[in-house]
C-alpha cells in the first residue's frame, strides 16, 4: 500500500505515465472484510472512482512507438554517464553537471530519460586499462561513491538498483534505476574475495577486461595474447561471480576468452555493449555468429552498441580516415590532441567535412541479425551512451529517441511482445537466472529459451 501511495505521489510530482505495462504490487486484501459485520468501519460516504480504462494502444508505427517505450521496461546494458561526469569535476570533487536537470551536454539526464521511456541505465563503473595494477580499486570505488551520491541527491528521480526486483519496484514509483556494471575487472586487485565485496557494493556484472589484458583475461585490442583467454584467477573469477551472482560480461573480451568464459559459466553470460561482426568484419570487439550462436545456447543476452564504428564496416572505414585528417591537421598545428586549441581546428574541418555518422537502421538491422540467428530472446540495448562521443546514429542521439529505434523495428513488422524483449525482458530473464542460481546454486539456473 505504501508503494501505491508513493506511486500516486511520485505520478503527480514526476508527471510519470500511470499506464506502465509493470502494475503496483497487489494491494493486501482488506482487513476490513475479514472483521465480523458488527466490527467493520461504517461504509465510506464517496466510493472511489473507478480507474479510467486504459485506451486501446494505437497501431500505427509512428504512435505505437512512443507509448510503448512508455509502458515497457527498457534496459540499456551501458551507459558511461559515471565518466562524463568524473571529467567535470569542481575543486571539491562533485561533478559539475547535474543529470537530474536537463544536462545541455552528453547523451544522458533524468528528463530526456523519461522522454525516451528509459528506466533502467546500467551506469558503468568504467577503470580505464592503465588502472591495472595502480588504483583500479580506488578509482571503482569512487565512481560507485559517484552514483550513489547521484540516487541521494535526487531521490524523487533516481534509486539505484541491484536486482530486476529492485528495476520493478523502482518504476512503479516512477523512479529510473541506476543498476552498476565495472567495466574491466582490474579493481579486483588479484583477490576472490573482492568479487563479493564489488557484489556487496552494488555492483551486478563486470567487464572482465577493458581494452588490454589485465590479470583475468586478454582483451579483444591487446595483440599481445597474455594468457591465451582466461587466466588462472580469471577462471576462479567466473566461478566466483556464478556464486555471489554477478553476471559475467563478455564485452571488450578476447574471442579466446569469450570460449572459455561460456564453457565455464553455469549460469548465461552478456555482451552488455557489443554489435554483430558480421557487419564489421575483422572488428573484434563485435561478435561473430558462431558466438552468438554460442551465448544463446547458453541462455544468454548480446546487447547492441550503438556507435557507428560499431554498425557498419564502410561507416567505420570513413571515421577512421575522417579522424585521421584531423590528427593532421592539429599535429601540423604543433598540439595534443587533447589541448582545446585542438578543438576549433576540429570544428573547422567538420563544418567543411561532416563525420559520417550510421543511422537508427543500422541498429535495427544488427537487432534483426541476432534475430534471425538465435531468435528473439537474446538480443538487448546497449548504447554505450556518454562513452562513444559523436559516433551515436542520427535518429539515436540520446536517450530521448529509444522510440525513434522502436518506430522502426514496428515498420518492419516486429510485434509489440517481441519489442518488450528486446528493450529489457530478456536482460531482466538473465539476470534473475543468474541472481537466482547464485541463492539456489544446486538448481541449474533455468531452461534457456531454445536458440533458432
Ligand atoms: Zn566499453
Amino acid at each position: 500500500m505504501t508503494l501505491r501511495i508513493l506511486c500516486g505521489l511520485a505520478l503527480v510530482a514526476l508527471g510519470c505515465d500511470a499506464g506502465r505495462s509493470v502494475a503496483a504490487p497487489p494491494a493486501p486484501p482488506s482487513s476490513v472484510l475479514a472483521m465480523p459485520a458488527a466490527a467493520a468501519a461504517p461504509p465510506a460516504t464517496t466510493p472511489e472512482p473507478a480507474p479510467a480504462p486504459e485506451p486501446e494502444p494505437p497501431t500505427a508505427p509512428a504512435e505505437l512507438a512512443p507509448w510503448l517505450t512508455a509502458r515497457a521496461i527498457i534496459v540499456d546494458g551501458h551507459v558511461d554517464l559515471p565518466w562524463r561526469l568524473s571529467k567535470g569535476l569542481d575543486a571539491a570533487g562533485r561533478p559539475t553537471e547535474d543529470p537530474s536537470q536537463r544536462t545541455a551536454a552528453g547523451d544522458f539526464d533524468w528528463q530526456r530519460a523519461r522522454e525516451g521511456g528509459l528506466d533502467a541505465p546500467f551506469m558503468s563503473i568504467y577503470v580505464a586499462s592503465s588502472f591495472e595494477g595502480k588504483g583500479a580499486k580506488a578509482e571503482a570505488e569512487r565512481l560507485i561513491a559517484l552514483v550513489e551520491g547521484l540516487a541521494a541527491a535526487a531521490p524523487e528521480k533516481f534509486a539505484l538498483a541491484r536486482s530486476p526486483t529492485d528495476v520493478r519496484s523502482n518504476v512503479a514509483m516512477g523512479l529510473v534505476s541506476l543498476p552498476m556494471g565495472m567495466e574491466n575487472g582490474a579493481p579486483l586487485e588479484h583477490e576472490l574475495a573482492n568479487v563479493a565485496y564489488f557484489r556487496e557494493r552494488g555492483i551486478s556484472y563486470i567487464t572482465l577486461t577493458h581494452a588490454k589484458d589485465n590479470h583475468i583475461a586478454d582483451s579483444s585490442t591487446d595483440a599481445r595474447h597474455t594468457h591465451g583467454g582466461l587466466a588462472a584467477f580469471g577462471k576462479q573469477v567466473v566461478d566466483e561471480m556464478n556464486a555471489v551472482g554477478i553476471m559475467i560480461d563478455v564485452s571488450h573480451v578476447s574471442d579466446d576468452t569469450f570460449w572459455q568464459v561460456v564453457e565455464r559459466s553455469r549460469v548465461p553470460v552478456i555482451a552488455s555493449h557489443s554489435s554483430c561482426r558480421h557487419f564489421t568484419p575483422g572488428f573484434a570487439r563485435n561478435m561473430t555468429d558462431d558466438m552468438i550462436v554460442a551465448l544463446a545456447k547458453q541462455g544468454g543476452v548480446v546487447m547492441i552498441n550503438f556507435g557507428s564504428g560499431f554498425l557498419d564496416a564502410e561507416v567505420r572505414r570513413g571515421r577512421e580516415r575522417h579522424e585521421a585528417a584531423v590528427r593532421k591537421l592539429v599535429r601540423k598545428a604543433k598540439l595534443r590532441e587533447d589541448d582545446p586549441r585542438a578543438a576549433p581546428i576540429r570544428a573547422a574541418y567538420e563544418a567543411e567535412h561532416p563525420p559520417v555518422r550510421a543511422s537508427v537502421e543500422h541498429v535495427a538491422d544488427h537487432i534483426e541479425h541476432v534475430i534471425g540467428l538465435v531468435g528473439i530472446d537474446h538480443v538487448g540495448l546497449g548504447s554505450d551512451f556518454d562513452g562513444v562521443g559523436d559516433s551515436l546514429p542520427e535518429g539515436l542521439r540520446d536517450v530521448s529517441q529509444y522510440p525513434n529505434l522502436v518506430r522502426v523495428l514496428l515498420e518492419r513488422g516486429h510485434d509489440r511482445a517481441a519489442v518488450e524483449k528486446l528493450l529489457g525482458g530478456n536482460l531482466l530473464r538473465v539476470w534473475d537466472a543468474v541472481l537466482r542460481h547464485a541463492q539456489h546454486p544446486a538448481t541449474p539456473a533455468g531452461p534457456a529459451p531454445s536458440p533458432r
